[in-house]
Parts: C-alpha cells; sequence; structure tokens
C-alpha cells in the first residue's frame, strides 16, 4: 500500500468545545478515555477519470476497526471507486450525455417506449403538479 495514498484516522466526539461551543472537535481531553467518541478516517481515492476524490467515514468503534475499513477503500480500483462515489443521478447524466442512437438503454431503464431515449421511463408518470 502507497503510504502517500495512506490517508489519516482520528477520533473525535461531540461535546462542545469549551471555548468555541464547536462541537465535533477533536481536542476534547475525554478522548483518551476508550468508551468516549468514535474513530473516523479520512483519504483520497482517484475515480476512472485520474480525479482525485475525498472520502470521509466514521462512527467506528475502534481503531482497528477504522483502520480496516480505509485500507478497503483504498484498496477498491478506480472503477469501484467511481462507483462507489456516483449517485444515481450523477450516472444517469453520465450515460444520457454519451448515450448516441445506437447507444442501448440499460437493463433498468428498457420498456418504458419503443424510441430509446426520447422519453425516459419516469416520463409516463406525468410532471409533478
Ligand atoms: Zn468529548
Amino acid at each position: 500500500m502507497a503510504k502517500k495514498a495512506a490517508g489519516v484516522v482520528f477520533k473525535r466526539c461531540w461535546c462542545p468545545d469549551p471555548v468555541t461551543g464547536r462541537r465535533g472537535g477533536r481536542t476534547c481531553p475525554r478522548l483518551a478515555e476508550r468508551a468516549h467518541g468514535s474513530w473516523y478516517f479520512g483519504c483520497y481515492v482517484s475515480d476512472l477519470w485520474g480525479r482525485r476524490r475525498q472520502i470521509r467515514r466514521g462512527g467506528f468503534a475502534s481503531k482497528a476497526a477504522v483502520t480496516r475499513a480505509r485500507d478497503a477503500v483504498l484498496a477498491r480500483s478506480c472503477e469501484q471507486a467511481t462507483a462507489h462515489l456516483w449517485t444515481l443521478e450523477t450516472w444517469l447524466g453520465f450515460w444520457l450525455s454519451t448515450a448516441g442512437p445506437s447507444t442501448p438503454a440499460p437493463p433498468a431503464l428498457t420498456g418504458a417506449t419503443s424510441t430509446g431515449i426520447s422519453s425516459p421511463p419516469w416520463a409516463r408518470y406525468g410532471s409533478p403538479s
């Protein structure tokens, strides 16, 4: 595993900071207690286009658990990372932007019309009123 892509793991809690009152910091003196706070990680992965995308996850109970989760994210291929980062809206937008007249619709989107992509499947439900 490349050191430069290892990301960070840290512990935080939601006690208000005595000075700023802000929550979610990493300076609470009780963070040394085993059962106080939870573990988070932050790292960068590259998507299919080579863009660096930040991933942050949290709520892990132990440093070992958060390290395993971070390593699993870092071990993903860029295709898997892209699939994980993209929302359905992003995928549909990408597909519509790349679909030509001969591009078959994805299986989940077929059956709504006989004319391909000119009318999306959800069009039959009409516009929200
Ligand atoms: Zn705290």
